[in-house]
This record gives structure tokens, C-alpha cells and sequence, in this order.
């Protein structure tokens, strides 16, 4: 099993007794797998790349180790991690936070979409550890407003998102304000060819860390029913009443679809929340927030949420729209397994979409059953 450890402990990585209590302030009770693998080998200071399955803490896999390195004492950043997605940023430095909460480490969130003078005056004040995405990240780092000059530790979230073309570039462009020998720790779900690309270009014997051998859907039951287009909705509706859902994230193939179901399914009378690419910043941050805090049940969105999004009481996925990719789909339906938890996921599937189903079927070597008349409530 994914969770079962060696038996590690917090304790045996001899990390300071301010961060030792905010991971365990934080419930952690013992390392998962990929943190009991990368936690030690990156405080060493070995360069990490890293690989486990959505939902095994990759997150705190490198944050722990970033807050033990960093030195409060010295105002600098030191450590830049740099993720795909405004949302990620955000929860990302969420957890640097809560684990880091006794630390006196301060950590700062950059991200497009936010006004760039109130970033530049932030800047002004210490900041240690720098979460970002990145446009915003080039955009101060070229205006020199962030000193990236000395920072030791470059940390790099879904590597295969932040390597593929929209950003390789401006990575590459980033790395160039670092100091030429860093510390870099590369988390990802999945390996593509840039990454190794990457790993030969800029790592120095990167320790490789491959914890992806196991099922990478275990836990999640998979079904799709045959409908047709017109008859989404009411299939939808139908599974609504049926399915014992806690949360639910249902995924459409544009932001114009994730409106228009919203609004249907508000108008079947139940309460939704939609987030899409197209929409503010400040409306997804917030559409976000309320999800996670359980103030509404449906969430129906784009891709924008699939990678990395953490939200545990999410036990059905339901795929209104199917993927077009082996991939896409892996990371929309991973939302319902994490953790070791169990998750449904239920895929719409039109005449059109059948050879996709195979296709990704066959990629991920997995299993997407015909659904039953009844779903056995303990699968979920
Ligand atoms: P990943 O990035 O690998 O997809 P996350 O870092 O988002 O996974 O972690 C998934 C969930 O597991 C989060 O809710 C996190 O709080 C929880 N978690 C991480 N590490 C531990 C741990 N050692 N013990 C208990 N829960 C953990
Ligand atoms: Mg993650």
C-alpha cells in the first residue's frame, strides 16, 4: 500500500522543535511514504525529483524541508517554490503556514491576477520563502524587487505542468536570477520527457525518488454510463438523488459549459459553485475557500482545479464532459482517492467520447465499468 511507511517517525529526522510542533500541531502524525523518502535526503541537501501519486503529501515533502533550511535570522528569500496554478500558490503557502507556525518564517504568495505594486510593497518587509507562479515570479525577479540573488533552494511543484510549454521558458528565465549552484527538489504526479529534459540541464545528481509503481487509481471505483448529449442533465439529476454525496467536483471541457450546467443545476434547485479560467481572481479564490469549507456540495469547473487541489471530504467525481486525455483524466478523478480515501468517479460518456474511454483505459491500465442499477455505498 501507497501509506504504508518504514515506520519513520517526525522525530527521526532531528528537525527544529519549532517546525516539529507545527507538523504535529497540524495532525500529522507520522511521515507518508514520499516524506519519509525526500524529507531527509533534501534536508541533506542533495538535489530531489520526486514522484508519487496525487494525495500521498508531496506538499509537506518539500515544505518541511524548505522550513528546516531556512534561517529566520537572515532576511533574504530563501527558498522560491514555484507551482502552476494561482489556487496552488495559495494552498501551498497555506501549508507552509500552518506547518511553519511556530517558525517565525515569513512566506510570501505571488501570483498573476493580483495588483503588482501592493507585491512590490510587500516586498519591502522580510520575506523568506517565496510561493509563486510564474508570470508574477519573472515579472519581480526582472524588476529586481525580488532578490532571488542568494536564495539557496528552488522548489518546484507538478514539474510536469510547470516544464510543458506555456512555462518552460520563463523557468529557464527565472533560473538565470538564481545563484548558480542551488538546491532544486521536483515534485510531479507524472515524469514527460521535459522534465528529464530539465533534470539533465539543471540538477547536480538528483536523488530520484519513484513512487508511482503502485495503481494510481486504487481506491477509486470508476464507472461511465452512455448518454447522450440532451440527456446529461438528466442523467446528472438522476445521480444526484441516487449517490450518497459529501462533495462533489464535476468537470466540463469549457468555461461556457461550466456556466450554462451551473445554472442548470441551480435551477434543478440545488446549491452549485462554478470556477473557470475566465473568471476573476479574487471570485475563484473565494469560490475555492467557501468548497473547501463545505458551504456548498457541487462544485462544477474546468480543468484549472484538476492539478493538485486538495480537498478531502470530495468523494464523487463526475466527469460531464470527458477528458481527451489519459492524464487530464488521471488528474480530475485523483481529487476522490487522496489520502488513502475512497472515491467514485462517474464519466458521461456520448457516442464521440467511446474511443477516448478505451484509449485511457487502456493508458492508465485500468478499469472504467458500465454502471450499475445500484453503487454499493461502501465503495465511496
Ligand atoms: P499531493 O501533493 O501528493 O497530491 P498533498 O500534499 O496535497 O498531496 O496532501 C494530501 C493530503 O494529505 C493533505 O490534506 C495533507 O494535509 C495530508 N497529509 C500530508 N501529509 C500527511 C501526513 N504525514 N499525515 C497525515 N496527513 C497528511
Ligand atoms: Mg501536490
Amino acid at each position: 500500500d501507497v501509506l504504508n511507511t518504514r515506520g519513520n517517525t517526525f522525530e527521526d529526522f532531528y528537525l527544529k522543535r519549532e517546525l516539529l510542533m507545527g507538523i504535529f500541531e497540524a495532525g500529522f502524525e507520522k511521515p507518508s511514504p514520499i516524506q519519509e523518502e525526500a524529507i531527509p535526503i533534501a534536508i541533506a541537501g542533495r538535489d530531489v525529483l520526486a514522484r508519487a501519486k496525487n494525495g500521498t503529501g508531496k506538499t509537506a515533502a518539500f515544505v518541511v524541508p524548505t522550513l528546516e533550511k531556512v534561517k529566520p535570522k537572515v532576511n533574504k528569500i530563501q527558498a522560491l517554490i514555484m507551482v502552476p496554478t494561482r489556487e496552488l500558490a495559495l494552498q501551498t503557502s497555506q501549508v507552509v503556514r500552518t506547518l511553519g507556525k511556530h517558525c517565525g518564517i515569513s512566506c510570501m504568495v505571488t501570483t498573476g491576477g493580483t495588483n503588482l505594486r501592493d507585491d512590490i510593497l510587500r516586498l519591502n518587509e522580510p520575506v523568506h520563502i517565496l510561493v509563486g507562479t510564474p508570470g508574477r515570479v519573472l515579472d519581480l525577479a526582472s524588476r529586481k524587487v525580488a532578490d532571488l540573488s542568494e536564495c539557496p533552494l528552488f522548489v518546484m511543484d507538478e514539474a510536469d505542468k510547470m516544464l510543458s510549454r506555456d512555462f518552460k521558458a520563463i523557468i529557464e528565465q527565472i533560473l538565470t536570477f538564481l545563484p548558480p549552484v542551488h538546491q532544486s527538489l521536483l515534485f510531479s504526479a507524472t515524469f514527460p520527457l521535459t522534465v528529464k529534459e530539465f533534470m539533465v540541464k539543471h540538477l547536480h545528481k538528483p536523488y530520484e525518488i519513484n513512487l508511482m509503481d503502485e495503481l494510481t487509481l486504487k481506491g477509486i471505483t470508476q464507472y461511465y454510463a452512455f448518454v447522450e448529449e440532451r440527456q446529461k442533465l438528466h442523467c446528472l439529476n438522476t445521480l444526484f438523488s441516487k449517490l450518497q454525496i459529501n462533495q462533489a467536483i464535476i468537470f466540463c471541457n469549457s468555461t461556457n459549459r461550466v456556466e450554462l450546467l451551473a445554472k442548470k443545476i441551480t435551477d434543478l434547485g440545488y446549491s452549485c459553485y462554478y470556477s473557470h479560467a475566465r473568471m476573476k481572481q479574487s471570485e475563484r479564490n473565494k469560490v475555492f475557500h467557501e468548497f473547501r469549507q463545505g458551504k456548498v456540495r457541487t462544485l462544477v469547473c474546468s480543468d484549472l482545479l484538476t492539478r493538485g487541489i486538495d480537498i478531502q471530504a470530495v468523494n464523487v467525481v463526475i466527469n460531464f464532459d470527458f477528458p481527451k486525455t489519459a492524464e487530464t483524466y488521471l488528474h480530475r478523478i485523483g481529487r476522490s482517492g487522496r489520502f488513502g480515501h475512497l472515491g467514485l468517479a462517474i464519466n458521461l460518456i456520448n457516442w464521440n467520447d467511446r474511443f477516448n474511454l478505451y484509449k485511457i483505459e487502456q493508458e492508465l491500465g485500468t478499469e472504467i465499468a458500465a454502471i450499475p442499477a445500484q453503487i454499493d455505498k461502501s465503495l465511496y
